[in-house]
């Protein structure tokens, strides 16, 4: 967690522009004692004392940490962007960021590998259900370079749900968005001879892959000025159920379509 509540005047500070002897901290969410870390190189943050139970911060890692304290910092400075705020506590959830962008109210959520596609969805429903656009981002992952990506549940979810993208942050305000097309995976030949002496073959031919997609990158476009509030009815496939949600989503043309051909 970024953000605790100093004990002496009860407000909520971040890590970064707090000092050890202002202590002490406790956590928003058990309202339990806390250590701010400010190390040289990790995001600095506030950390429960050990043992504890308490779910809030929990699953962060220091690239989670830092790329929502940069964007936070980042939207902060932009004149059309008000009510910025780290780790907006709803009572039922607290959003990674909450900001007004031009008016729109949105809730930016950077997933954490232990968030299952059930606490996604109901998280996405929650938000909707609250009149707020929610933007899922995550952490880029090298494997998205490669031919073959095996997406994970969640980003096969967020695919589905934000148009057919998915989106990774890089820096500052930029996130770069991943189409994922199908893989063609080649079924190599094979020829054998049954117990009559028959000849049989098999294979020799390309099959659209179940498992592997084919990462396509969109441009690299900015939380600030790139997206726009958008509304999805709820949709389910055999494999894939999106509740109705209120997202806030990229304004690019379907960039993978034009490869095509
Ligand atoms: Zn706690």
């Amino acid at each position: 967690m970024l953000c605790a509540i100093r004990d002496s005047d009860k407000i909520k500070v971040i890590a970064r522009s707090s000092k050890k002897v202002e202590g002490p901290f406790y956590c928003p969410g058990c309202k339990r004692e806390v250590n701010v870390k400010k190390g040289a190189i990790k995001t600095h943050h506030f950390a429960h004392k050990p043992p504890y139970k308490c779910r809030y911060g929990a699953g962060e890692s220091d690239a989670h940490r830092n790329c929502k304290e940069t964007i936070f910092n980042k939207l902060c400075e932009l004149p059309h962007v008000s009510l910025c705020e780290l780790e907006k506590n709803f009572g039922d959830n607290v959003a990674d960021i909450y900001a007004e962008i031009n008016g729109v109210p949105v809730a930016i959520e950077i997933q954490k590998s232990d968030l299952t596609v059930n606490e996604i969805s109901k998280r996405t429903r929650t938000y909707h259900e609250k009149g707020i656009y929610v933007l899922w981002l995550c952490l880029l992952d090298k494997k998205l370079n490669n031919q073959a990506y095996s997406p994970k549940a969640w980003e096969k979810w967020l695919h589905a749900v934000y148009f057919g993208r998915v989106y990774y942050w890089l820096s500052d305000l930029v996130v770069v968005p991943f189409h994922f097309g199908d893989y063609q995976t080649y079924i190599e030949s094979s020829v054998w001879f049954d117990s009559s002496g028959h000849e049989n073959s098999s294979g020799g031919y390309f099959k659209t892959s179940r498992r592997y997609k084919t990462p396509m990158q969109g441009v690299g476009i900015n939380i600030g000025s790139n997206f726009k509030p958008s509304y999805k009815s709820a949709w389910n496939s055999k494999t894939i159920k999106i509740p109705e949600c209120s997202i806030y989503s990229d304004n690019l043309k379907a960039w993978w379509k034009d490869k095509k051909k």
